[in-house]
């Protein structure tokens, strides 16, 4: 199929949609059936009920498995452009579906999702051969993939985890966050039309019309899913930690950021506040706390104030801290994902200029802004006399999730040591954050970052098996 059909089939599922409703759309009452085996009563992917959305993931992956590869390029690459054109509405619904984020952010990572995720090429087949005969090795599928997927980057991931696990040969059951329901839903609906009209088997993406902890609960269980794959904060980490089945599991991350006296400080707090505010802090990887050393502290905070970042008066940070942390010691969810100046002008009544967007308070390595994930575009920036103490501080914020540091300094023995002291799974030196996901820096983008499970940056490699075929003393020229 040439580029021309598949531009003609993604215009064809687009009208289709504006003629419909658009929402998540698994009718209300409407009972799924298995006859003759068959399942049936979903909506391009929606049951009603769990069971039914595993049944139907499992029957569609008996169909995609025999689906040759070439024919899954094709496919993948319909996901690739059916999200480019979908991006800027996916991007709108997503903010309007979790009450969370910025639009614009979230069309950079919906665009890095289709644009940067490896496919099916990741999968290439390696051969040794030697006295004893030839041996391969290839990558096969796991089978039905149970992913329990996130309120902060919903539709990204469902980009992100169509094209990886789809290209391994897997199909997929998704157990959306509660909140993020209706752009999860809707454009994995959107994706199943879109491959359903190219000619692939219906059902590769499955979910539930209501998704609930109880309905995450059962994927996490059932006996047809083979792989688990877990993105969340500490309760869902820990729940998939005490599953029976193989998990591989991305939990939260804290990253901090070290300035030392020899960073390009101008540059430094540009990365910094870009990094923090993007998403309005949303990301896991984004900057969550600040650590710069005296010499160039003043400095770097008339830098960053300069590019646009409210710093907030003592008083304003005492106030500002009564908001936005509970008296349990918890994060205030009515400020996670807001606008600098809604949580500005919501916690302490001050009002920020349009174009502020990252709050700043000046605090000390145990403050609440460092220790806790706040998810809010609020920064804890702590002075620190010296590049060592700076490192510890930082290395102590990280909590040892081993997610995601940064660094801005021209020393590359510091650039190693505190890559190492960290050990994360991703970081980054002299750039914001979002270089080490493709966003300003090289290489593929990930939107699964399994830290705890070990996995690192989820790719199609992750979500297969590796098989050896092994024929003993032939197969050879020499
Ligand atoms: P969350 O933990 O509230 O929810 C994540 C998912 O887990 C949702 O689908 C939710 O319904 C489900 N869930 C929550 N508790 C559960 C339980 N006890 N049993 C079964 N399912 C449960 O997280 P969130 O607010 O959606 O996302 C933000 C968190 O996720 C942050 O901590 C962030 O760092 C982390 N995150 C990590 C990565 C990564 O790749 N490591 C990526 C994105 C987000």
């Amino acid at each position: 199929m040439d580029d021309q059909r598949i531009a003609e089939i993604v215009r064809r599922v687009l009208s289709e949609l504006q003629t419909q409703p658009q929402g998540a759309t698994a009718p209300r009452g409407h009972v799924a059936t298995c006859m003759g085996g068959a399942v049936s009563g979903g909506r391009d992917g929606v049951f009603n009920s769990i069971e039914d959305a595993i049944a139907a993931a499992k029957q569609a992956f008996t169909r995609w498995s025999k689906v040759p590869l070439s024919e899954r390029k094709r496919y993948i690459q319909i996901i690739r452009d059916l999200s480019k054109q979908r991006n800027h509405e996916w991007a709108e619904m997503t903010v309007r579906d979790t009450n969370m984020g910025r639009a614009s952010h979230k069309e950079i990572k919906n665009r890095l999702a289709y644009e940067l995720t490896p496919g099916p090429e990741e999968l290439s087949t390696y051969c040794q051969t030697g006295d004893k005969g030839m041996m391969l090795e290839e990558y096969t599928p796991f089978g039905v993939i149970g992913t329990i997927t996130p309120t902060t980057n919903p539709v990204a991931t469902v980009i992100n985890h169509s094209i990886a696990m789809l290209s391994a040969g897997n199909t997929i059951v998704f157990g959306p966050h509660p909140n993020a329901v209706q752009c999860t839903l809707q454009s994995m609906q959107e994706i199943n039309r879109a491959l359903t009209a190219a000619g692939a088997p219906a059902n590769l993406m499955t979910s539930v019309s209501e998704p609930t902890l109880k309905t995450a609960k059962v994927i996490m269980t059932h006996d047809d899913i083979s792989l688990l794959v877990v993105t969340g904060g500490p309760a869902v980490v820990r729940a998939a930690m005490e599953s029976p089945k193989r998990a591989i599991v991305a939990g939260p991350g804290n990253p901090p950021v070290v300035v030392d006296e020899t960073a390009n400080v101008g540059h430094a707090a540009v990365s910094v506040y870009e990094g923090s505010s993007f998403d309005n802090n949303l990301p896991c990887i984004t900057e969550k706390s600040c650590f710069v050393v005296s010499a160039v502290y003043d400095e770097f905070l008339a830098a960053i104030r300069q590019r646009g970042a409210y710093l907030l008066d003592r008083q304003q940070t005492e106030a500002m801290t009564r908001a936005v942390i509970t008296p349990d010691d918890h994060v205030n969810k009515d400020y996670i994902g807001k606008d600098a100046s809604y949580v500005a002008q919501q916690a302490v009544g001050v009002t920020v200029s349009s174009n502020c967007d990252l709050l700043i308070a000046e605090v000390g390595r145990d403050h609440p802004f460092i220790v806790h994930e706040l998810m809010i575009p609020l920064l804890g920036i702590v002075r620190c006399n010296s590049y060592e103490e700076a490192i510890q501080a930082a290395h102590h914020a990280e909590h040892g999730f081993k997610h995601t540091a940064i660094i801005h300094t021209q020393r590359i023995d510091r650039i190693t040591e505190f890559a190492q002291l960290m050990d994360c799974n991703l970081f980054v030196a002299n750039s914001s954050c979002g270089a080490c996901l493709g966003n300003g820096g090289e290489g593929y983008t990930a939107f699964t970052i399994a830290g705890k499970s070990g996995e690192g940056p989820c790719t199609p490699k992750t979500f297969s098996r590796r098989r050896r075929f092994a024929i003993a003393n032939a197969m050879r020229f020499v």
